[in-house]
């Protein structure tokens, strides 16, 4: 399979019959690349499905219906038999029914239920892509051999994945259309490698057949200089490092789900972010190995709704063990830190699990002072080589000055590749905006 592509198009990608026609003429275009396709569910069917479940729970089972008339629907428009998925939405019928008499609704009952719209979306589209003269063949990752861990709602895949998605996919002489999102635990249940998995699946899928290229189709011009939303003039990145792509993926550029650069680095495959709706622009490179450019900011990033933890000890004070004893305490309550700073004192922490703050504070209260600040951010300035280069730290600060931000925690020590500080919530577009106008004028 040299120098096959992975082709993943996303839920925007697919969202109805007129878009699933522009992707087989994308495909179309490149067959000479052997390309293996990878699918999301329907543009919002996800969510569909998780909110059919969670109403089933309450007997309440009119969503099923729903999710039935909006793939006949498709089916009709694409002109592909509507018998292609009726058995997948007898399935989904009978689990909402399930889901009701047992009223209990598990992280694994959950991943079932979610799974249901690319193993729908899969199959109209390779029936689509086969009437239209690209004789294509449906997969079901999770019998495809994409073999994961049993951690429902964000697995991971296992190494034996790389072997069996090989025997299966490996061979096919048509376009294998391969469902995203979805794996298989060793006990045989379904698991989703979590929100935006299909990226994911499109990586473990190029790595596991040696692709040139994995390129994720989806509704934007590329990883962007900044979230458009809040950024009108944020413009398309044409190549990043897979360290800064995974620093973006991470700080919340919904672009790439945050696990979609491991296949990729492991093999060294390049990744390319297309816009389905404008093919012809070039997108972004995530690439190993980069042409010589300037240092400097490529992108401005941030995660919202975060909570920094502060806990003082004036005991901390030439102590020893405080640290440890509250990353215990975390860790304990399973609750993921993100940011850490330190002065004489204090430690702050930034948390994202605003469930399990609360306890891990009253916890930590019983010996140390304890203080929350609630909504709050974390935002990045990414670029290879940041720390090296003098002067960005003074521009960012005087930047977020002129804008009157106010900034609470700042690192820039762990990586070299990101200056990260938090703002409350409120100030993110003013400390977004005003630094993207002076990096990016
Ligand atoms: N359909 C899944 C979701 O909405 C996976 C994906 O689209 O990548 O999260
Ligand atoms: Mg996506």
């Amino acid at each position: 399979m040299d120098g096959m592509i992975v082709m993943k198009f996303g839920g925007s990608s697919v969202a109805g019959a007129e878009r699933i026609r522009a992707v087989a003429e994308l495909v179309r275009g490149r067959l000479a690349e052997k390309p293996v396709v990878v699918v999301s569910a329907f543009r919002g069917v996800t969510d569909d499905l998780l909110a059919l479940a969670k109403a089933a729970l309450k007997g309440d089972r009119e969503g099923v219906q729903a999710v039935r008339r909006r793939h006949n629907d498709a089916a009709d428009e694409l002109g592909v038999d509507r018998e292609l998925v009726k058995e997948q939405l007898d399935e989904l019928s009978d689990l909402a029914r399930g889901i009701s008499l047992l009223k209990e609704l598990t992280p694994r009952t959950l991943d079932y239920a979610a799974g249901f719209g690319e193993r729908l979306s899969s199959r109209l589209i390779a029936a689509y892509l086969t009437k239209a003269g690209i004789p294509a063949r449906q997969f079901d990752a999770h019998e495809a051999g994409l073999l994961t861990d049993a951690r429902h709602g964000s697995a991971n895949p296992l190494p034996e994945a790389d072997a069996e998605l090989k025997k299966s996919l490996g061979t096919v002489k048509e376009t294998a259309v391969v469902t995203g999102f979805i794996g298989r635990a060793p006990s045989g249940d379904m698991t989703t490698l979590g929100r935006n998995g299909s990226d994911y699946t499109a990586a473990i899928l190029g790595a596991a057949l040696g692709a040139r290229e994995i390129q994720i189709w989806s509704d934007t011009d590329g990883i962007m200089t900044a979230d458009p939303r809040l950024v009108p003039e944020a413009r398309p990145i044409a190549s990043l490092s897979f360290e800064e792509a995974s620093e973006l993926a991470y700080y919340g550029g919904k672009v790439l789900h945050p696990h979609t650069l491991v296949p990729a680095i492991r093999k060294g495959i390049p990744i390319r972010v297309l816009n389905t709706f404008k093919p012809d622009l070039p997108g972004t490179s995530v690439l190993a190995k980069l042409e010589e450019r300037a240092k400097g900011p490529r992108s401005i990033a941030f995660r919202r709704h975060l909570s920094v933890v502060s806990v003082t000890s004036p005991r901390m004070l030439m102590g020893w063990g405080f640290l440890a004893r509250i990353f215990e305490v975390f860790a304990r309550l399973q609750v993921a830190v993100d940011m850490v700073t330190t002065s004489e004192v204090t430690v702050s922490v930034t948390v994202d699990d605003p469930r399990r703050v609360e306890e891990a504070a009253r916890e930590l209260g019983s010996e140390f002072e304890v203080t929350v600040e609630k909504d709050m951010t974390i935002v990045c300035v990414v670029g290879d080589g940041i720390r090296a280069a003098p002067g960005i730290a003074g521009e960012v600060f005087s930047a977020l000055r002129d804008a009157a931000v106010n900034v609470s925690m700042i690192s820039q020590g762990a990586s070299k590749i990101n200056l990260a500080f938090v703002v409350a919530d409120a100030d993110v577009p003013k400390a977004v905006q005003a630094l993207h106008r002076r990096f990016f004028p």
